[in-house]
């Protein structure tokens, strides 16, 4: 592998010996490592949770419950205000008829994601939530909502974000994502969705769900306006929640990062999206910098085929999805060509492997976190 400076010599090297990278050695890694050293280098660090030719998917859906929101982000194709024509909730039975369709095309993992709907009360979310389990059981997951859902509907409710996370828990909850953080910093949430929390209330509803005891995810949308500084700081912020994390014994709470990319069409903010090349560096970058988190999935959803070349930079998990309209209505593509997906994944080298619901499908191929 070819030095090109000296302090990305000393920051490979650092990584080669499990020492943790700064906030500026990674800003050095991102202007000066090319591509092929980026990838090198995130290699290595899946290597320490991952063996080499392994990877792991679910065929998922996503379920967009309700499509009126208040939060008014100017990224977001999705939403309609309260009273805007074709706003929408779905009812139960739509709801399951979604999920027979899943399970009937193979798959056994769905995730809610609707908006801010001022109309839907807490026991909307606790009467649908107990239905499902207790209509499937463990038959298949479900993620119940983003973190930015949870905070409006526990706001709503009056309940602080301890007691609105034992109510969803005891209706049968398991899960919470952390979909909402985009980027997590104030200054990105003032200029695109001043409506959608701060990044403290965000971490602070996160610590609330771990603490009663449910499950949760790191997630990050990249290729709005974002600075790279940005970008690194959103990466700094979830290693550090996840050192917290595991400093109270909590770190098996929060075993995956997920980052897709913005789809500009039909948004306020519009734009263009990004190249699939600034995707894997910054797929790559990420396991670099998250050594606390095993498992790094990249997006289908967003990125198509191409996000099975994350696989070579870093990641080590993916969903093959059916449907997401917040996504689809902003110009993402599906394809339902399962086989064909799969079969690019070997051709990289890779040997896919199904993380079946009812065989441990949350367990990291090695659970065994870096001790720096
Ligand atoms: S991104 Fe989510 S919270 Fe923001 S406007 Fe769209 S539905 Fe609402």
């Amino acid at each position: 592998m070819p030095t090109t400076t000296p302090a990305l010599a000393d920051i490979r090297r650092k990584i080669e010996n499990r020492a943790r990278i700064s906030p500026d050695e990674a800003h050095i890694l991102w202007r000066e490592a090319s591509d092929d050293e980026l990838r090198a280098l995130a290699t290595q660090v899946r290597a320490r949770f991952h063996s080499p030719a392994s990877c792991t998917y679910m065929l998922m859906r996503i379920i967009n419950y309700t499509n009126v929101c208040v939060a008014q982000c100017d990224y977001c194709a999705f939403y309609k205000l309260p009273g805007q024509e074709g706003g929408y909730v779905l009812s139960q039975q739509q709801v399951f008829a979604k999920l027979d369709e899943l399970l009937a095309l193979g798959g056994d993992l769905a995730g809610f994601n609707g908006g801010f709907n001022p109309h839907l009360p807490l026991d909307y979310y606790c009467d649908l939530f107990s239905a499902i389990r207790d209509r499937y059981g463990d038959k298949l997951e479900f993620y119940a909502l983003t973190i930015a859902e949870f905070m409006y509907l526990a706001d709503h409710a009056n309940l602080d974000y301890l007691a609105a996370a034992e109510r969803l828990k005891t209706a049968g909850v398991r899960w919470i994502t952390g979909g909402g953080s985009e980027i997590l910093t104030e200054d990105f949430r003032r200029r695109h969705s001043k409506f959608k929390y701060t990044v403290a209330e965000y971490f602070q509803a996160q610590r609330a769900l771990v603490d009663a005891g449910l499950r949760t995810s790191a997630t990050m949308v990249i290729g709005f306006d974002e600075t790279v500084e940005e970008r690194i700081a959103h990466l700094e912020r979830t290693r550090k929640f996840q050192d917290e994390l595991i400093a109270a014994g909590k770190g098996d709470a929060l075993a995956s990062f997920l980052c897709w990319t913005y789809k500009p069409y039909f948004t306020q903010l519009g734009g263009i999206e990004i190249a699939t090349g600034e995707y894997l560096r910054h797929l790559a970058l990420s396991r670099i910098y998250l050594d606390n988190i095993p498992r790094i999935r990249t997006s289908v959803l967003t990125q198509n085929e191409r996000a099975l070349e994350g696989l070579l930079y870093g990641a080590d998990d993916f969903d093959l999805p059916i449907e997401d309209e917040v996504t689809q209505l902003a110009g993402a593509t599906i394809s339902l060509n399962f086989d064909r997906l799969l079969a690019t994944a070997r051709t990289l080298g890779f040997t896919p492997t199904y993380r079946h619901v009812a065989t441990g499908w949350n367990q990291p191929a090695s659970p065994q976190l870096p001790s720096s």
